[in-house]
């Protein structure tokens, strides 16, 4: 790809950054094509959703960009989501400093992945953030603008969770998506958001890649008997109910708990235990999803 590639001298005359929206004023203008020229260097954009927190959103976000990159692919890994970000503490890079200039942030190289989270901007990690609404949705936008990823195959997007408007602006800023993974819990309440976050994506044309339901089942870690801790099968129903595909059901296995706590990436550490490849299968129908298009939209 062309690195000097600028909004001036591109010749996609159907690109939406080519002209000013209606009642677009001059800097956001220029700031929809700084990101466009910043996006137009990354072949693939794959968002990771959940509707509610702590069902494993990042564990899935961190474990696909590690497959990719441990692939060969250049590979973005980005943290947005802004009440919880987790990514540093999952790739033991917290108290990473940020190199760059104002206005251009550069990703903190993690082996083959490059790395961005709206963590590393907080002073503190025990600091909460406790900006308005509109403040948010002004984070999340010079954030993306600001990071200078340069040509990168696949950006890994850790979205907030939820459906409301910072999941919402996200997504209209990173455009286009080519997919979007929603991960969940089996039981009814936490599968009931994924219905939300299905039609999400549906209003917003950003594909649906799956369901990948999360913490399905606890394996025993002496006898390997499997014990269903929540009320079984919610997110693969939903799947089936709203014509999306199913991409698996990964359990509850302490070793992801620890991987997660102590910076060591699963899929790298334990890619041949039985959750490993459950976790890589998983992994390798969203990538196969994703390049062939067989999608949801
Ligand atoms: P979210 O991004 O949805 O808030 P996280 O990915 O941060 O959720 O996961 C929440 C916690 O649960 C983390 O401590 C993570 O290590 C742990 N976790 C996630 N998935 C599993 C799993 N399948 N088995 C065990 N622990 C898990």
């Amino acid at each position: 790809m062309d690195n000097k590639k600028t909004c001036d001298s591109c010749g996609d005359a159907s690109c939406s950054a080519k002209a000013k929206n209606q009642g677009e004023n001059d800097q956001d203008f220029a700031d929809r094509r700084r990101l466009q020229a910043r996006l137009c260097r990354i072949q693939h954009k794959i968002v990771v959703l959940s509707g509610k927190g702590g069902v494993g959103k990042s564990t899935v976000a961190v474990n696909l960009a590690t497959a990719l990159a441990l692939g060969g692919l250049r590979v973005g890994l980005l943290d947005v989501d802004i009440h919880g970000p987790s990514v540093p503490t999952m790739l033991g890079l917290e108290g990473a400093t940020l190199k760059g200039t104002p206005g251009e942030l550069l990703p903190v190289e993690f082996g083959g992945l490059k790395v961005m989270s709206i963590g590393f901007l907080l002073h503190n990690p025990d600091d909460a953030i406790i900006w308005r609404g509109p403040m948010k949705m002004g984070v999340i936008k010079q954030f993306l603008t600001d990071v200078n990823w340069g040509d990168l195959d696949y950006l890994i997007v850790d979205a907030p969770p939820g459906t409301g408007d910072e999941p919402l602006s996200l997504c209209q800023l990173i455009q286009p998506l080519d997919g979007a993974v929603i991960v969940t819990t089996p039981q009814k309440v936490a599968a009931i958001d994924v219905r939300k976050s299905i039609s999400f994506c549906r209003q917003l044309n950003v594909p649906v890649l799956g369901v990948v339901e999360n913490m399905s089942g606890f394996v025993c870690p002496k006898c390997g008997e499997v014990t269903q801790i929540l009320p079984e099968g919610g997110g693969r129903k939903i799947a089936a109910d709203m014509n999306v595909p199913f991409l698996g059901a990964i359990p509850l296995d302490q070793n992801i708990a620890q991987s997660g706590d102590s910076g060591k990436v699963f899929i790298y550490h334990a890619s041949e235990t039985p959750t490993g490849k459950i976790m890589q299968g998983v992994i390798d129908q969203i990538t196969e999803l994703e390049q062939t298009k067989k999608l949801d939209s």
